[in-house]
């Protein structure tokens, strides 16, 4: 098994039960991948703030059996988009929102969007274009552009329009009064579900590290600090994996391991290029086309008092970077102590960004200063401050990437079909923890009772899927949030991905 993420640890966990043997090879020093807690001088956080909430029952089951009732908490889920000063209710509320953007501007964001509709924009091939021309210039510029800006690093118009009416679908400001004036009208019980969350009580590395000594309780190993660089192929598929670790004095060692099946949940990419002999050239090429945006926390210490109810406020100011701040204290009392909390200022980034290189000094004095500027907390009133970086977040979907993905599929089940990705990065694919966790389970399944599951089809086909949200999605991303929530109500999970524009587009 590679990797020692939600993936990974169901996938040993579920052959551990069964009697399997089972070795996990985990590049890092910590369980829980992108679902890990960083534990730093006793503060913890998630990357991100992870909730979990399922419709799949076995993912459900598997978390209740993993960990005791008493390890996990009930939450009430808030949020709210912060700009210009003022907090808005998140998804919209209509008196909060006219109480917020104040009659002025409420006139002039209607008389804004009635001349969008007698004079569209002309170029509705970009983000803004087509989003202005749905909602008018003003409540574009409030609630669309600068949160989306954040979360792909490039303008708007820079965007393709695609993407914004994938996304955004048939809403328009009239559906957004009507949801916003009856939130109950066509909602599913995914939206009722999320107001509140489940959620471990020291974070939900909690969840992996019980996992992991379960599974090592079980005969399974599991082996931090121990990357697999090379999968040795046969005539029939792997036959071997290389892994390298350190010794005590910190040099890099490699050792070949013989594997009957490989489950892989280390990045597409990095699979096909660890290949050995090399997959053939289109394959690799494929490959090199897939790409990652990159994801940093800097965690602020603060007093309690300093903190919001909210469990994080989407940043939607021009005049900050940070995209999002969690509030840990209000995930769970315990990630927290003293009579203090823990803001995590959230930046989407691509790894070797100016942000990504900065020192970590200067990276807690800009989230210090953002802070101030924002109007949330005095920078006195900040105590310390850690940075987390996390590569490869969220994976890519570039114009192109389902054909990049499918070309992989393709010779990885022909050439070497003991190889079975599953998993977020693994597969490609946007998988929160709880459809990771399907992905394995299904491949266990496959491996050890000769089902025929198609794992790709999980996220996909309505059997796997969490229903639809219409418009309240899910924020645990950094979807464009839109004024009832993230736009990202085309695909059946209400959950947004940061869908990039094509290579000319981005160039443009
Ligand atoms: C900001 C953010 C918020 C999120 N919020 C939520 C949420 O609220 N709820 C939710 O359900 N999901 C959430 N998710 C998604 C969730 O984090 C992922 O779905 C989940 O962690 C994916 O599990 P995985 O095991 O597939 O991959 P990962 O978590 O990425 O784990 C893969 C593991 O493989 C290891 N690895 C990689 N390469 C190698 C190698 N060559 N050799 C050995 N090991 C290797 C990595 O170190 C890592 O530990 C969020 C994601 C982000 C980015």
């Amino acid at each position: 098994m590679i990797g020692a993420g939600p993936a990974g640890l169901t996938a040993a966990h579920e052959l551990t039960r069964r009697g399997l043997p089972v070795t996990v090879f985990e590049a890092d020093d910590v369980v829980g991948g992108i679902s890990r807690t960083v534990e730093r001088e006793g503060w913890r956080f998630d990357i991100g703030g992870h909730r979990f909430f399922t419709k799949v029952p076995a993912v459900e089951r598997w978390w209740h059996e993993v960990l005791p009732e008493e390890d996990f908490l009930s939450r009430p889920r808030m949020s709210r988009i912060l700009y210009a000063g003022k907090l808005f209710d998140y998804p919209l509320k209509p008196v909060n929102a006219l109480r917020n953007l104040g009659l002025v501007e409420a006139i002039r964001s209607v008389a804004s969007y009635v001349a969008a509709k007698l004079r569209p924009p002309r170029d509705q091939s970009h983000f803004e274009g087509w989003v202005s021309a749905r909602f008018g210039q003003r409540l574009y510029r409030i609630f669309f552009k600068t949160y989306t800006e954040k979360v792909w690093g490039m303008p708007a118009t820079a965007i393709q329009a695609d993407w914004a009416a994938q996304r955004i679908k048939n809403l328009s400001l009239g559906s957004a009064i009507v949801h916003a004036l009856f939130p109950r009208q066509g909602q599913t019980e995914v939206t009722t579900l999320i107001d509140r969350f489940q959620y471990p009580r020291t974070g939900p590395g909690l969840m992996w590290e019980r996992a992991t000594e379960q599974v090592r309780a079980g005969g399974g190993e599991v082996r931090l600090g121990t990357a697999v660089v090379g999968l040795l192929r046969g005539d029939l598929g792997v036959v071997a994996v290389e892994v390298e670790s350190r010794d005590a004095d910190g040099t890099a060692v490699r050792r070949v391991v013989s594997a009957d099946e490989v489950i892989s949940s280390m990045p597409l990419p990095e699979l096909v290029l660890a290949m050995d002999p090399p997959a053939p050239a289109d394959v690799r090429e494929a490959a090199r086309a897939l790409s990652h945006r990159d994801f940093l926390t800097v965690a602020l210490v603060v007093p309690e008092v300093c903190g919001f109810p909210d469990n994080w406020i989407y940043v939607h100011s021009p005049e900050a970077r940070v995209g999002r701040v969690q509030n840990f204290g209000s995930w769970s009392p315990h990630l927290v102590k003293d009579g203090r909390t823990c803001l995590g200022l959230e930046y989407f980034v691509d790894e070797g960004d100016d942000l990504w290189e900065s020192d970590d000094a200067d990276l807690v004095a800009l989230a210090t200063a953002e802070l101030e500027l924002l109007g949330l907390v005095p920078s006195g009133a900040v105590e310390r401050g850690y940075v987390v970086r996390m590569p490869k977040a969220y994976p890519v979907y570039d114009e192109g990437y389902d054909r990049q993905v499918d070309v992989i599929r393709g010779w990885l089940g022909g050439a070497v079909p003991n190889v079975h990705p599953v998993g977020r990065n693994g597969m490609h694919r946007y998988n929160n923890a709880d459809h990771s966790m399907v992905t394995a389970m299904l491949t266990v399944e496959n491996i050890a009772e000769g089902t025929a599951h198609d794992v790709w089809s999980v996220n996909v086909e309505e059997d796997y899927h969490e229903g639809s949200g219409p418009v309240a999605g899910d924020d645990r991303t950094p979807g464009a949030a839109g004024p009832l929530g993230p736009t990202a109500p085309a695909a059946g999970t209400g959950r947004s991905a940061p869908v990039r524009p094509a290579p000319s587009v981005r160039a443009a």
